[in-house]
């Protein structure tokens, strides 16, 4: 089932030359106890898209069209009260780097404590039971002792722990996961990783996994959506997508992966446009390897090419 749908959303930024936009039509859902990853190359509008979920925006950017249902709530038209008390109780944020999200002035103990106390209205004695909990589920060692402990005191890994810890202890029911591993190293990676999996399937969670990373896509995500140039440009449940990749760009990605030993890798020539470049068409044709005179001249529709799998290209018409 469905706990957050987003419907065609159209975003631009303001800039001095005036509106550019962003995010084209960009449609996805997350589902309880499913794990969603969007995937592209930096800049595509990955973050942007999950940005938009809790409307934590530049003050340059602006909404076109589209919705986003929370249950049956449009997030885009809630009063800023009701959106707040939705960040943070309902849906949590979990960074790339966790030292934006822990203040560096308060123990790990007081930032629990504070989360525990406005979202569950806890104190004393109670709330602190609660924050010891959430750190053992993150699997913190020695949590009692380490409530004590200050940001810097916790290595990335077990920083990035005591964010998930605050995300469990508001019994978020979303979990928005930006590039949660970029910064830790692959043994740390993988740790994280089987914790966000763990909390899906043990408390119903929803997870939005944005990464660049299709090697950690395949062994965690229930569904696939590839952005490109602000548009999705493909998207299956996890298992057909990687059976049956059909876009051109998911399969230069695809090549792009270390696969078998000494294989060589593939780069993707060029570089995504930025925002304020105007591409008529298909936005991946300069890109393209499988370019045809259409794709210059008419832009690509959403055509379904499996069960749930849909994929933006003229080749699949
Ligand atoms: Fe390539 Fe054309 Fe498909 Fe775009 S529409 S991905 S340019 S084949």
């Amino acid at each position: 089932m469905a706990i957050i749908e987003v419907n065609n959303l159209n975003l631009g930024f303001e800039c001095e030359c005036g509106l550019r936009q962003a995010l084209f039509d960009v449609s996805f859902r997350l589902e309880k106890g499913k794990m969603h990853a969007l995937v592209g190359e930096s800049g595509c509008g990955k973050t942007i898209s999950a940005m938009s979920i809790l409307k934590l925006l530049p003050k340059t950017a602006k909404i076109l069209s589209g919705q986003i249902y929370y249950d049956d709530k449009d997030i885009l038209n809630l009063p800023q009260r009701e959106l707040q008390k939705l960040r943070g109780a309902k849906i949590a944020l979990i960074p790339q780097d966790p030292m934006t999200s822990l203040n560096p002035l308060y123990t790990i103990g007081d930032q629990l404590l504070e989360v525990i106390k406005i979202h569950q209205g806890l104190q004393g004695a109670e709330a602190y039971k609660k924050a010891v909990e959430a750190l053992e589920m993150v699997q913190i060692p020695c949590a009692d002792e380490r409530m004590k402990s200050y940001p810097h005191e916790f290595s990335g890994g077990m920083k990035q722990r005591a964010i998930i810890a605050m995300a469990l202890a508001c019994k978020a029911e979303i979990l928005i996961a930006d590039e949660p591993t970029t910064a830790l190293d692959v043994t740390i990676q993988a740790q994280i990783m089987n914790l966000l999996n763990d909390i899906k399937t043990r408390m119903n969670t929803a997870i939005l996994l944005i990464t660049h990373d299709l090697a950690l896509v395949s062994e965690n995500a229930d569904y696939v959506s590839v952005m490109y140039a602000g548009r999705i440009v493909e998207s299956a449940k996890a298992d057909e997508f990687f059976k049956h990749p059909k876009h051109p760009y998911t399969l230069a990605l695809l090549r792009s992966l270390p696969s078998k030993r000494g294989e060589k890798l593939l780069a993707i020539s060029g570089q995504p446009p930025s925002i304020q470049q105007a591409i008529s068409g298909c936005r991946f044709h300069p890109r393209c390897d499988k370019c045809m005179d259409i794709c210059i001249k008419q832009l690509p529709e959403s055509y379904e090419v499996g069960r749930e799998h849909f994929c933006v290209c003229f080749l699949h018409k």
